[in-house]
């Protein structure tokens, strides 16, 4: 048991030393005097400790008392390891030790227990005390109870670690931004998404995505806004993204007294999948064009049925009108048959006219030409499957919309296709072919539609646009007015219809429709 030092009481009223002469203490201004360094020591609001130099208490100060709850008078002779609550890792004290001997400051955490046997964590300093030869003298140790802020400490982690956990379980994307685009934070179901892109941040093309729409100021926030775009492996994706701006208090040391100081601005993105919602709704959206336009064709043949019934009995009826407008040449006998047929004629003729459904009323809208058509593919894929036919299809990347009625150009195109896949079921090639391709040209929208089926000869290139021409085998109850109908659209449309006289494999024909469009033709 090591021989106490003499301790000091506190006030320290009868040291009035002259401190001038100690090493270290020669530049002091007059007035400090010994005790008064003695009183700062005791009234320290931190534990203060001096050991020797195997640690056992010399000297202890007021707060020292307060937190361990041990006496001056008690402690003092003890050892330091009576405060351990000997939970503390063996490593903890070897390092202490390994650190203090060699004449280095320790600092770290400690498990201390009071007299009361109360376990508190110690946050502790302890710093080696030198004499003029540089040898360890004594030790000088600090600590302060920190169990309380250990538990904020906790329970942050812990609130960290439940909102972590259920943002990981919520479906919805969730992805937390810097200013710079870094990600900070992210849920599971980011991570996910993250995985078929490889190095690319999904959150980087949302962004991108929306940077038009915003004029780039995307961390002025957002709500539901639909972004689309092609997955690397080629899937088309569809998200719902909010951004919301989130604002970091500064928590640098100069904004301690200014608590309204911000620091970073941080984009927190939330995003949820609609592809399959989408694909539904572009699937009930196909679905009801093509009953549109199986309506529309039923109306349409009947129409053409009707025309074609009329057109023919206009002819004898022609006929019969000239031979009735010349009664010398007309036996007397037959006058009232004639007449007869004729206006039993006539009425037939009435009366299919009344049932001839009415045209549809054209409404012009902005049209996508591209759209029309990979719509019209879409429609037509199961027949393109079952006849082997290899579609090329080569839309312009960006097609200038036009102004005109979608159901004629549908129902246009619709014609032109039809004939190309008649034409090649009727060749019977072994590599029947379709190529769709659009482009720009002179303010104009050409499409070419090339098959390379039985194709059209020469001399019959102008005949197949007159109504009633038809030169098929399998004519399927075609009245040959399809092409006829199509240049009358086209040229409602102010374009222009033609068949490439160059093309020999089969047939092309050639499309185009102003990009710039004069109203009147409509009406
Ligand atoms: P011990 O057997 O005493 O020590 C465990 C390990 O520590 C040993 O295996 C050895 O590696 C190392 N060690 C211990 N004593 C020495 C030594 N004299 N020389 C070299 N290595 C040694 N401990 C606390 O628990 N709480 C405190 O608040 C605290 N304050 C301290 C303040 C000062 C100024 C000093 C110098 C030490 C302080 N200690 C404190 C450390 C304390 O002295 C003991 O080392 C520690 O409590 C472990 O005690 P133990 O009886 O559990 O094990």
């Amino acid at each position: 048991m090591p021989k106490p030092i003499q301790t000091y009481a506190t006030p320290f009223s009868g040291l009035q030393a002259d401190i001038s002469g100690i090493p270290g203490f020669e530049h002091v201004a007059p007035g400090l005097s010994l005790q008064a360094i003695l009183e700062t020591v005791e009234q320290a609001p931190v534990a203060i400790s001096i050991t020797d130099t195997r640690a056992n208490i010399l000297y202890v100060n007021t707060a020292f008392e307060s937190l361990t709850g041990y006496t001056r008078n008690e402690i003092c002779g003890q050892n330091e390891s009576v405060l351990s609550c000997k939970t503390t890792p063996i490593e903890v004290y070897r390092d202490l030790w390994r650190s203090i001997q060699s004449g280095k400051v320790w600092r770290g955490t400690l498990v201390n227990r009071t007299k009361a046997g109360k376990s508190y964590l110690a946050e502790l300093s302890i710093a080696p005390v030198l004499d003029a030869n540089q040898r360890i003298t004594n030790f000088l140790g600090m600590h302060r109870d920190i169990s309380t802020l250990h538990q904020l400490e906790q329970e942050l982690k812990h609130q960290k670690a439940l909102s972590e956990t259920i943002l990981d379980l919520a479906p919805t994307i969730v992805v937390l931004l810097d200013s710079e685009r870094n990600v900070l934070l992210d849920n599971q179901a980011y991570k996910q998404l993250k995985t078929g892109f490889g190095a690319t941040e999904p959150a980087h093309l949302f962004m991108e995505a929306l940077a038009d729409r915003l004029d780039g100021n995307l961390f002025g926030g957002f709500n539901d806004a639909q972004v689309r775009f092609d997955a690397p492996n080629g899937s088309e994706c569809w998200f719902t993204v909010s951004g919301i701006h989130v604002k970091e208090l500064d928590h640098a040391a100069q904004s301690y007294f200014n608590t309204g100081d911000e620091n970073g601005h941080y984009l927190l993105l939330v995003a949820t999948d609609i592809t399959t919602r989408k694909a539904e709704a572009e699937r009930s959206r196909l679905q009801q064009l093509k009953v549109q336009m199986a309506e529309q064709e039923l109306t349409q043949s009947v129409r053409e049925t009707l025309s074609g019934a009329i057109f023919q009995l206009e002819t004898p009826i022609n006929v019969i009108q000239a031979a009735l407008a010349m009664p010398q040449s007309s036996p007397e006998a037959l006058y009232p048959i004639l007449r007869q047929v004729l206006d039993s004629s006539q009425r037939a003729i009435d009366a299919m006219r009344k049932a001839l459904p009415k045209a549809e009323q054209e409404r012009r809208f902005l049209v996508n030409i591209n759209q029309i058509l990979k719509d019209l593919l879409v429609i037509s894929t199961d027949r393109l499957l079952s006849t082997g036919v290899v579609v090329d299809w080569k839309p312009e990347p960006v097609l200038p919309t036009i102004t005109g009625s979608e159901a004629s150009l549908r129902r246009m195109f619709h014609y032109l296709l039809d004939n190309a896949l008649l034409s090649l079921e009727e060749a019977g090639r072994r590599n029947p072919e379709l190529r769709l391709h659009t482009s720009v040209k002179d303010e104009f929208i050409w499409v070419e539609i090339t098959d390379n089926g039985i194709g059209i000869p020469a001399n019959q290139r102008l005949k197949v646009f007159e109504p009633f021409h038809s030169s098929w085998k399998r004519g399927r109850g075609k009245a040959g007015m399809g092409l006829c109908m199509a240049q009358e659209i086209v040229n409602r449309h102010n374009g222009g219809i033609r068949i490439d006289p160059d093309y020999a494999n089969g047939c092309r024909i050639l499309i185009n429709l102003p990009i710039k469009y004069t109203s009147e033709a409509m009406e």
